[in-house]
């Protein structure tokens, strides 16, 4: 569980861990205050980018050299998924987005996360923004898997177009 909360954000009194509802949950002691922190998990849209021809995977400014992920952001107000998913991709590539299509959804648990996938064709020449290191090409056939939520939408996919791509370790990119 998330230990965000140690303390009552609106009353100040410690909270303490307690049943509720099936789940444990950090909850305010203090007498008619009421606050149940309930960690709920953040939505987050990924993007499988098709740049010409091939896959697009982009190395995030915080990961260490040689980590390539899928296109990650966190939904706007009001935003809609479908939407987010591209706009994140013209924000962080530069690339014209051409739809998204719904891959599925996953759970990402360290972060608690639910990761929205989406396949998103895209055009255009590649200008990264400050949140990108490096960007790259990999063949279809070519692309191998990390085993948590972003990998295992990227694995579907492949299977999806008829390619079986291999499981490699896992390396802290989302
Ligand atoms: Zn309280």
């Amino acid at each position: 569980m998330s230990q965000i909360y140690q303390y009552c954000p609106r009353c100040a009194a410690p909270l303490a861990t307690r049943p509720h509802g099936g789940f444990e949950r950090r909850a305010c002691e203090r007498e008619g205050c009421g606050f149940i922190f309930w960690d709920n998990p953040t939505p987050v849209v990924a993007a499988v980018v098709e740049h010409e021809g091939q896959l697009l995977l982009a190395r995030n400014v915080a990961w260490p050299a040689g980590t390539y992920a899928l296109i990650t952001g966190f939904l706007e107000r009001n935003e809609i998924p479908h939407e987010a998913a591209q706009r994140e991709v013209e924000e962080e590539l530069g690339l014209k987005p051409r739809g998204a299509h719904f891959i599925g959804h996953y759970s990402f648990e360290r972060m608690n996360q639910l990761i929205i996938a989406y396949h998103v064709p895209a055009e255009g020449v590649v200008t990264l923004n400050e949140e990108l290191a490096e960007w790259k090409h990999v063949p279809f056939g070519e692309a191998d898997y990390w085993p948590a939520a972003t990998g295992l939408a990227l694995r579907d996919w492949l299977r999806s177009r008829g390619f079986e791509p291999k499981e490699r370790p896992f390396r802290r990119a989302t």
